[in-house]
């Protein structure tokens, strides 16, 4: 009998944004005004948002009904608006936007304020790409696929940012589209590299394995299209939060297991994954 062999990708679990907001978001637990919350989910990894509950922090949807204590923003960003209500609240704001969403942001402010019909490549209901309208004073248009352009006028000028997590073949595929329909393109490449990196690392490994494991919040977007570009590797692909979902018929008749991870993953659930996949016997006698 033999054990699986088990590949993590070179990339996987927290990136640089989603560490800095929870560590940000323990000092507050620590040392702000009390009550606590975070607009939205802090991450959107349930089993980490659940751990901060039990700490005293808790996502709301709205500062509406907070009277007193520490507001949280996410790596996601938010209106601005948001941010100066809470303020004349009197609540404490702890600025966890991630610096590159908040890149995003600056360029899209940027460009509408220089005459640009601004353009947002990203999922229009998104927290970020929402946030990042706002900062155009929710003049942008979103494109999500190609087949959106056929909605969007000529332009003498067309400025494009890119939600952080998209891959670079979708920015391409639009930019390729959109560059009949403006005399000027000005184009901010937005994406991250901590999703170029895990997305090329999650796809590298999806052309070595047998089956992918893609581990990370089912409401997390760029653990999402991790499970998708292993996919279109052509890989038989599972997305699951955590290991009680792991299923040992997956691998029967398999060898290889690549495991990657989304942004908002933590280490420990990634090590879960990759101890019980390591312990399922193939099942073959050697
Ligand atoms: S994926 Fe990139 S943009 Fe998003 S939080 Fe992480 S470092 Fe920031």
């Amino acid at each position: 009998m033999g054990r699986l062999k088990v590949e993590r990708a070179d990339y996987a679990g927290y990136c640089y944004g989603v560490e800095r907001a929870l560590k940000m978001a323990s000092t507050a637990v620590k040392s702000h005004e009390k009550p606590i919350y975070t607009l939205g989910p802090i991450i959107h990894n349930p089993q980490v948002v659940e751990l901060f509950k039990k700490s005293g922090v808790n996502p709301i949807d709205d500062i509406k009904d907070v009277k007193k204590g520490t507001v949280i923003i996410r790596t996601h960003g938010i209106d601005p608006k948001v941010t100066d209500k809470a303020i004349d609240r009197g609540l404490r704001v702890v600025d966890a936007t991630c610096p590159f969403v908040a890149k995003a942001q600056n360029c899209a402010e940027e460009l509408m304020r220089g005459g640009y019909e601004v353009i947002v490549i990203g999922e229009r209901d998104h927290p970020e790409v929402v946030g990042i309208l706002a900062h155009t004073d929710g003049l942008a248009r979103v494109v999500e696929e190609v087949s959106d352009i056929a909605e969007i006028d000529s332009a003498k000028k067309l400025g494009v940012v890119v939600q952080t997590t998209q891959s670079l073949t979708k920015l391409r595929e639009i930019i390729a589209e959109l560059a009949s329909l403006a005399g000027e393109i000005k184009i901010y490449n937005t994406i991250c590299n901590a999703t170029t990196q895990r997305q090329e690392a999650a796809r590298d490994l999806a052309t070595k394995a047998d089956i992918m494991i893609v581990v990370g919040g089912k409401n997390s977007a760029n653990t999402s299209r991790l499970a998708s570009i292993c996919e279109e590797a052509g890989t038989k692909t599972h997305h699951i939060e955590t290991a009680d979902e792991i299923d040992e018929t997956w691998f029967e008749g398999y060898e290889c297991v690549g495991v990657t991870a989304g942004a908002s993953t933590p280490e420990w659930l990634l090590d879960e994954v990759v101890d019980n996949i390591s312990k399922i016997d193939k099942g073959t006698d050697n």
